[in-house]
């Protein structure tokens, strides 16, 4: 799960990170009176969207009256903000951030994200901020700078002194370093999140001082870990989601929307990736990525179907399951529900293995309904590429 910039900056203050002062406003005049508490003669308006890019699309703008961020955080909401994290149907942006302009020194990228190989949370930071971290990994991997973190005794502080030296911190700003550097990796801990990207960490000066700041953050959180976080569900924006994986989760169906035109109905994570690789090899492309789970009921089925059918683009479904704690009759009577009660226009694959196969497809012939069945995945898949190959055509 994501959060916007300003839930971000909310969060990390209450770690006594250093964010700028701001407020968030769902109206220009909200954003006036926002600038107008903050005070001061500058300020930056920026577009509340999850995904980043936002400066380099027109989503981040520096303004230098109150007039401004008016106009500014009107042209803004109710727009589509297309960045290249969007996607070129972008983004609707409902609310804006308003905060302190301030003068920028230096940008540094500094992230902690959890590296599946060590199992570990990792520290990563780079001098080259303000630009995508991925540029800079290909340009010149050299400036990258990573410091793993031992579980038992976490994030040391002369590892956070090494990391900033490495991105040319010192004097005042270490101790800054180093305590921002913790309060962000105990925040992680305590919060379950996967990904906190700081880009960018900057340098700012305010009069004669100089101090560290945040200026952008973004958090990812692990979805299995939510149930015990209610701070950070209460954050969740559905009007940023797929509507389907929404309605997918209430359902307690894995559903992943992808831009092809088979959907898919499959038990298990590893079988449904596997449907997905055999889709494509035989030359198709799937509309999603649905895992029933086990055990899964003829209702979930049937509301499996419903989801996988509200993409317009699916021409066919193929339904893969090799059930184990899954019974294959339950499987099929859930089918036939669905094609009883959502009148399916698209063909539908259907390969069944393992536990009361049989009966399953004994309940599938018996239907009447034209259900094309197939022995194993290979074929299931080489049928349904076939049959959207010949309705595209
Ligand atoms: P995104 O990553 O989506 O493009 P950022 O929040 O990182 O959005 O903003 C883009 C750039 O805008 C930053 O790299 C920084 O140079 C500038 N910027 C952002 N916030 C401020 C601020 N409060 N004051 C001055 N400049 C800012
Ligand atoms: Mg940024």
């Amino acid at each position: 799960m994501n959060i916007h910039e300003y839930q971000a900056k909310e969060l990390l203050k209450a770690y006594d990170v250093p964010v700028p002062v701001g407020g968030v406003a769902y109206s220009d005049k909200q954003a006036a009176q926002v600038a107008e508490d903050i005070g001061g003669s500058k300020w930056v308006v920026k577009a509340q969207i999850h995904a980043g890019g936002r400066g380099k699309a027109g989503g981040v703008k520096l303004v230098h009256s109150i007039d401004e961020v008016k106009k500014t955080a009107d042209a803004m909401i109710g727009s589509t903000l297309v960045t290249h994290q969007t996607g070129p149907e972008g983004a609707l942006v409902h609310r804006v951030w308003v905060e302190q302009a301030s003068h920028i020194k230096k940008e540094f990228y500094l992230g902690l994200v959890i590296d599946r190989v060590t199992q570990r949370i990792t520290v990563v930071a780079s001098s080259e901020g303000g630009v995508d971290i991925e540029d800079v990994a290909k340009a010149a991997p050299e400036k990258i700078i990573k410091e793993v973190v031992d579980p038992a005794i976490g994030l040391r502080d002369f590892q956070c002194r090494k990391i900033a030296t490495g991105i040319g911190l010192k004097g005042r700003l270490m101790p800054q370093a180093v305590k921002l550097m913790k309060s962000l990796y105990r925040c992680m801990r305590d919060k379950d999140a996967l990904q906190i990207e700081i880009n960018p960490l900057a340098i700012v000066s305010i009069g004669e001082e100089e101090k560290l700041l945040i200026l952008d953050a973004k958090f990812n959180f692990d979805d299995n870990a939510l149930y015990r976080q209610r701070v950070i569900t209460d954050m969740r924006d559905l009007a940023e989601e797929d509507p389907k994986e929404v309605e997918a989760s209430g359902h307690g169906l894995n559903y992943i929307a992808l831009d092809g035109n088979i959907g898919c109905i499959v038990n298990g994570a590893g079988l449904a990736m596997a449907s997905l690789d055999a889709i494509t090899l035989h030359g198709g492309r799937p509309a999603n990525f649905l895992d029933v789970g086990g055990g899964a009921s003829p209702e979930k089925v049937t509301n499996a179907c419903r989801i996988v059918l509200q993409d317009s683009n699916v021409k066919a479904i193929l339904v893969n399951i090799f059930a184990g704690i899954n019974r294959c009759d339950w499987i099929a009577l859930g089918l036939i529900q669905a094609c009883k009660h959502l009148q399916i226009k698209v063909p539908l694959v259907v390969r069944l293995a393992g536990t009361n196969v049989e009966e399953g497809r004994k309940i599938l012939a018996e239907s009447g309904l034209a259900f094309i069945t197939a022995e194993n995945l290979d074929t299931a898949a080489a049928k349904a590429v076939a049959i959207v190959k010949e309705t595209v055509l």
